[in-house]
This record gives C-alpha cells, structure tokens and sequence, in this order.
C-alpha cells in the first residue's frame, strides 16, 4: 500500500525493521520471527540495504518473500553508495514488477574496511535518490513508489552544523519524500525538539520515532557504532550496570526502558514507532503487550 494511503488509515503506524541474514539458515531462523510478528500486524516492515553485492541481493530477496508468502507490506531500503543511475534504475523496476509500494531513500555507509570514492556514485545525497525515485513513471501505483528518508534527532555526525542539517533534511522532504523515519534514540526529549525544529523548518511530513530495546549486553555495546548520533542517557547507563553483567537483567530493563519511551511517544501523539528488532520478535512482542496493545 503506498505510504500516503498507510498514514491516512493509521493515526499511529507500528512498523519493525529487519536486517537480510548472511546465511539460509538464519534465513529461515528469521522467517520464523517474521511470522511471530505478522500476528501484530505493523503498518509494514523495512529491510536494511548493506554496501556489498550479494548483501543486497539479499534484501531483494527478502523484500520479494516477505511480499508473495506474508500479509505483510516491505518497505526496501535503498542507498546512494556504490551505485551508478542504471543499478538504481534496474534495482526499482524489480521491485516496481513484484508491486512494492514503498522505498526508504538513504546516502547509506560506504563498505567497512574499503576506501570507496563517494564521487564516482551517481547520487551523493540522499536527496538526489528521492528525486530519481519520485520520477520512476512504471509502477502498477500511478502516483509511482511512496518514499521515507531518514532523519537524526541527536544530529548525524557528518554534518555537525546542526542548522545546516535541518536545511539538508528539508531539501529530502521538498525533493518528494512522503516521511521520515528517525535513528533510533533513547531520551525522547531528543525526538521531541527534533519534531519542534521539524515544523519550524516548515516539514510537515509524518515523523515515525525510530526505538531500539537493548536485549543484550553485546547489543548495548554495538548500539553506538551502528547507529551513528544516538547516545544513552546517564539513567538508562545506570540501571544496565546495576545489572551486573546478567543477561536476563540487562533484557529487562532495556525492554522496560523501551517500553516506558514507547508509553511516552504515544501519550504525546507520535504519528509512528519503528521498532529495531535485530531479527527477533520476542523484545517487539512483550513491549505491545505492557502497552496494553493487541499481541
Ligand atoms: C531509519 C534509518 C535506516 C537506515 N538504513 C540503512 C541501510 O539500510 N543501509 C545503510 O547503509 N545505512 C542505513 N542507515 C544509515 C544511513 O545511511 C547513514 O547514517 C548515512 O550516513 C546517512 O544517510 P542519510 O540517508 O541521512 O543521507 P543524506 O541525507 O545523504 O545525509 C548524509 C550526510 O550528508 C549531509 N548532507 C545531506 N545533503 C547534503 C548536501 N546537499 N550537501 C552537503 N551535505 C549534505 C547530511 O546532513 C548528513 O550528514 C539508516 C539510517 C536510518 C536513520
């Protein structure tokens, strides 16, 4: 369903992302979780877009699966790195051939461990990738492919002129990008005055507030490396070392923390909550449940 008609039928939009496995075995280890969580039934799914060749033949194949065997709705990420016009071009006619609706436009990361020259890539920004989406015509939708960017509400450290960035986010939205889905954050106040400057710099696209419940110790340690901006609060650092080191401690006060945001989010009329799964569905599934929400 294209993202308009998605935020006209939900006041509040739930949605999970998940990231293409490396092996068939966690392929299908995943599929499972998928299944768990299609019973909740999210607004749709993201699957993240990585910089090698056959990482995004996975995410293809992913989308493409969870298209013709779930009820669920898959929104591919797609990004500017490593790519020329004609990738781009060939990669949306696939997805407009199997009827995908929506596409989540990023600039992306440049392959780990490998001096890429961004120059040689046909779009530099993000920006010009919403442009060129907005303008694909062959689509079974005829307003074409609905479109997301990304936005950062603790800042994205490429650009630390803050006031700049929010010019470069309004440019996404005006080149025809439909929403916005945030990095993940742990302190609401930080969304909160990232909607404020938002709407003072005239957007007024749906924000969808991005949450990731720490279920780990090795996730709280990796959180800050993959999501570039994000930092934890002194509070949320505190009880996660009261936990000692215990596993199931540390899962339940990050899935407590997660929950209380998401409680918060709703209280103040988030238009939507992205959650990170990391794969997994049970974090997802016990936060609807303490909301109260149909699980
Ligand atoms: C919800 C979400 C999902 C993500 N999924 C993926 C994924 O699947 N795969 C992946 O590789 N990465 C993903 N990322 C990470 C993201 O691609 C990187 O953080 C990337 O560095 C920024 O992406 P962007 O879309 O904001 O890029 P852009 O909008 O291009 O911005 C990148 C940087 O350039 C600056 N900039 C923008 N326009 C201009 C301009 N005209 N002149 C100068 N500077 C400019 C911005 O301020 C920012 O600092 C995701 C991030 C988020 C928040």
């Amino acid at each position: 369903m294209h993202i308009r008609d998605i935020f006209a039928a939900n006041p509040t939009t739930f949605s999970f992302e998940f990231f293409p496995p490396k092996t068939d075995e966690a392929a299908e280890a995943l599929f499972a979780h998928i299944r768990d969580l299609e019973t909740l039934k999210p607004a749709f799914v993201s699957v993240t877009y990585g910089a090698g060749g056959s990482t995004r033949e996975r995410t293809h194949n992913l989308v493409v699966r969870i298209k013709e065997t779930t009820t669920l709705d898959p929104v591919p990420h797609l990004t500017c790195v490593c790519h020329a016009q004609q990738d781009i071009a060939a990669i949306l006619e696939r997805y407009a051939a199997h009827n995908v609706s929506n596409i989540l436009a990023l600039g992306g990361d440049p392959p780990a461990g490998t001096a890429h020259d961004r120059t040689k890539d046909a779009f530099q920004h993000a920006a010009d990738l919403v442009r060129f989406i907005r303008a694909v015509k062959n689509h079974p939708d005829a307003r074409g492919f609905g479109v997301g960017v990304a936005g950062f509400p603790e800042g994205h450290p490429a650009t630390p002129n803050r006031a700049l960035e929010m010019d470069y986010l309004k440019a996404k939205v005006d080149a025809g990008a439909d929403y916005i889905v945030t990095q993940l954050f742990f302190d609401n106040h930080d969304f909160y005055d990232f909607r404020e400057r938002c709407e003072i710099a005239g957007i007024k696209v749906p924000i969808i507030a991005g949450v990731m419940p720490v279920t780990s110790l090795g996730t709280y340690k990796r959180i800050p490396e993959l999501a570039l901006g994000a930092r934890y609060p002194a509070k949320l650092q505190r009880a996660i070392s009261r936990a000692n080191g215990d596993a199931e401690s540390v899962k339940r006060v990050g899935i407590h923390w997660a929950t209380e945001q998401c409680r918060d989010l709703l209280d103040n009329h988030v238009r939507g909550i992205h959650f990170y799964t990391l794969n997994h569905s049970h974090a997802t599934r016990e936060i609807y449940k303490t909301l109260g929400m149909k699980a």
